[in-house]
């Protein structure tokens, strides 16, 4: 196979905010298929950027009283946690504000220009006299001219649906000052897409199989459709943060024409650390340019991009596929974050839950296909425990007991036993690996991952046929021989089936491949050569801990509620036992052996703080197990309201429902109502608990002393 020269990037994300899950979703696809790469020995440049221009940043900057560049630079400096946090092997993150994207924008415009395909046009905009400057159409508010729906944006009614231009509407003013705008000419510079030159080269670039068909089949829509291709109106007025546009004072190039050249920006300052060549990385014909995106934004990276780069001409070079992926719901549902349904990615990081499962999450669930991916709670909890820990993990801590124990670590030689390797050994694994490969390159991750698990309980199948622990029972009452030479064979087929699988899933758990390895000792695994033999393995090491249920309900849970019950441990009454929120206990210890640090011992507070907590005694009238739910119980309680309030409590590990109707117990009544998987909960029951709750599982509820009425304040 020829060597591949891959140049891959990741959409740019926005710098006036976090990274959400859609972004960390892309990222990971685009970073399993790079690690595919990599393990295949191919050379990459795998970069990213921030997109750090534009009028929302300049007017963001502006209400932090800070300057553009400070915003970002702020914004710039939070990524690593993301990269980092979710293993995504970026080569290098930079900045659609940096000399090198103002050089290479102000170059491809130079060159665009000289062929002709730079226009001038004077347009008519709304203009903010307070403000002293055009107004974006979302900066622009009023009634709208259709059905006079009060308080709509400049570009579209959200009561309609009726889309205008801003200058249509009715009582117009600008949402940045609040006056009234006025309707000002400017001269704009376009990219003139509708120029026949472009056309025809877009025809046959959509055509090269650069695309996934229904991406080509929306791009020759846009094409070929009723409507000409409408020249890209590229100029913005100052005041604007931007690149400013040559030989053109006080004009700046619109933030989406120096957002996609900020891919070059990046592997430009990428390649001058490296001291690689620039230029030579471009202009060699076996570079391929590989851009991911979202659906969002099909039409400039189908469109514009690729025409924009093609009459610039060398080094620049066309992308030689632009890969689309869909959004990412949760339950079903699109995110929006303020209804808070998504999923913040630092949030998981900081409950400790493993980057791995997201990543193995998300591999299983993507295809080449321009779908959406839902997360769902409860699926993404089967997954990860029954799929990546019960089948694959397992199979290590199952098989490694025994030659640990019996044989201090050493394998079998399975070269010398060949002719008695059974199914799950013979030709199998490297069909099975092609395939893999295969569905790794064409981006089919969830197939991949299904050829993978299939394979794993063929594996599991085979070895808990073969009863193993039967044979080392034998071995224990003084058996040897020919039931030593079984056990220890059985053993070493099974760790050749759980390598084999490492080296398959090392693109999506790059970090437990690592472990594995070192578990197995048999080195770093690379695709192209043949697996390595084992020889003696290192005593198991736990892998991977599997996802608890809690840690889903935290992940749901908006930080500001989760951080007061954390509060809570505030009024910790002793040493030895702590009163804690059982639902909301703290994260078990991250999986990758790091361990968590040490609760430090609570602040003393004031007795102001503590009188922040409304501490009620409340009857419990009902208690039921919630369907679906290991630990819960749901509570009905009366605290002396009209209504009683609905509450899950996780002690069902420790009683009975019926144990529970009808007693008095005390809760915290002015929580903030919390969003769970399974309905809102509006109070919080207080339990003790031992601070190791492991070794020590029991939990218990708080019950005053007879004479206590429900509704009565603790303190
Ligand atoms: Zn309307």
């Amino acid at each position: 196979m020829t060597h591949r020269e891959l140049f891959v990037t990741t959409a740019l994300p926005y710098a006036n905010g976090p990274l959400h899950i859609g972004h960390v979703m892309e990222y990971i696809q685009a970073d399993i298929w790079v690690r595919y790469q990599r393990l295949r020995g191919a050379t990459v440049h795998f970069v990213g950027a921030d997109d750090a221009h534009g009028a929302p940043i300049m007017i963001a900057a502006e209400k932090a009283g800070k300057t553009p560049r400070q915003y970002v630079a702020e914004i710039a400096a939070s990524r690593r946690q993301y990269l980092d946090g979710f293993f995504l092997s970026f080569d290098h993150w930079h900045s659609t504000d940096s000399p090198e994207n103002t050089e290479l924008s102000q170059e491809i415009y130079r060159r665009l220009r000289a062929r002709e395909l730079i226009a001038t046009r004077t347009i008519e905009q709304f203009y903010d006299p307070v403000k002293g400057m055009f107004l974006p159409d979302r900066y622009i508010r009023g009634e709208c001219p259709r059905c006079g729906a009060a308080d709509q944006y400049g570009d579209s009614c959200e009561v309609c649906g009726a889309v205008y231009a801003p200058t249509e509407l009715k009582h117009p003013r600008s949402a940045l000052s609040g006056a009234t705008p006025e309707v000002r000419a400017s001269e704009h510079h376009f990219f003139r897409l509708s120029d026949s030159r472009c056309r025809e080269f877009l025809r046959g670039w959509i055509q090269g199989g650069r695309l996934q068909p229904e991406v080509a089949n929306k791009a020759r829509e846009w094409l070929d459709g009723e409507q000409e291709l409408a020249d890209w109106d590229i100029s913005r007025d100052a005041p604007y943060f931007g690149i400013p546009i040559p030989d053109a004072p006080g004009k700046y190039f619109y933030v989406w024409l120096d957002a996609p050249i900020g891919y070059l920006a990046s592997l430009k300052a990428y390649c001058a650390r490296r001291q690689l060549d620039f230029e030579a990385v471009l202009r060699n014909p076996r570079t391929e340019q590989i851009h991911f995106i979202g659906k969002d934004i099909i039409y400039f990276h189908t469109l514009f991009w690729p025409a924009m780069l093609e009459f610039a001409g060398p080094p620049f070079k066309v992308p030689d596929r632009v890969n689309v992926h869909g959004f990412i719901t949760v339950s079903g549902e699109k995110m929006s974050k303020s209804r808070g349904t998504g999923i913040d990615p630092l949030r998981y990081l900081a409950l400790g839950m493993n980057p791995e499962w997201l990543r193995y999450y998300i591999a299983a669930k993507l295809n080449a296909h321009v779908e959406d991916v839902d997360f769902n709670p409860d699926d993404f909890l089967q997954r990860v425990n029954s799929d990546l820990i019960g089948k694959y993990v397992n199979i290590a801590s199952r098989a490694a007991t025994f030659l640990t124990r019996h044989f201090d670590g050493r394998t079998t030689n399975l070269q010398n036993a060949a002719d008695r390797l059974p199914p799950v050994l013979r030709q199998q694994p490297d069909t099975l690996g092609q395939e893999i490969a295969q569905a790794y390159e064409d981006r089919e991750f969830g197939k991949a991952i299904r050829i993978a698990m299939a394979y794993a309980d063929e594996v599991n199948t085979y070895f808990d046929a073969a009863k193993p622990w039967e044979l080392a029972k034998k071995l224990g009452q003084g058996s040897a021989g020919e039931d030593a030479r079984r056990l220890q064979e059985i053993c070493s087929v099974t760790l050749r089936g759980f390598q084999y699988l490492t080296l398959w899933l090392k693109p999506v758990l790059p970090r437990l491949a690592e472990d594995a390895e070192s578990f197995l000792g048999c080195g770093p695994m690379r695709w192209e050569s043949s697996l390595p033999p084992l020889e003696r393995i290192a005593p198991y090491r736990h892998l991977m801990a599997r996802v608890e249920e809690t840690q889903i309900d935290a992940l749901f849970t908006p930080p500001a509620l989760a951080g007061s019950g954390a509060a809570l441990t505030t009024v910790t009454p002793t040493k030895e036992m702590k009163v804690s929120s059982p639902e909301n206990s703290p994260a078990p210890a991250p999986a990758n052996g790091t361990a968590a640090p040490q609760p430090a011992a609570p602040a003393p507070v004031s007795i102001d703080d503590f009188g922040k907590i409304e501490l009620r005694i409340a009857r419990i009238v009902n208690a039921e197990p919630v369907e679906g739910a290991e630990k819960l119980l749901r509570l009905t309680v009366d605290i002396g309201e009209a209504r009683p309030r609905n509450v899950f409590a996780g002690i069902k590990s420790a009683y009975q429902p019926e144990q529970l109707i009808g007693k008095l117990t005390v809760v915290v009544a002015n929580l903030a109502p919390r969003k769970m998987k399974f309905g809102i909960s509006e109070a919080m029951v207080l339990a003790a608990s031992h601070e190791d709750q492991k070794a020590n599982p029991g939990l218990f509820l708080l019950e005053p002393h007879a004479g206590a009425q429900p509704g009565m304040r603790v303190r």
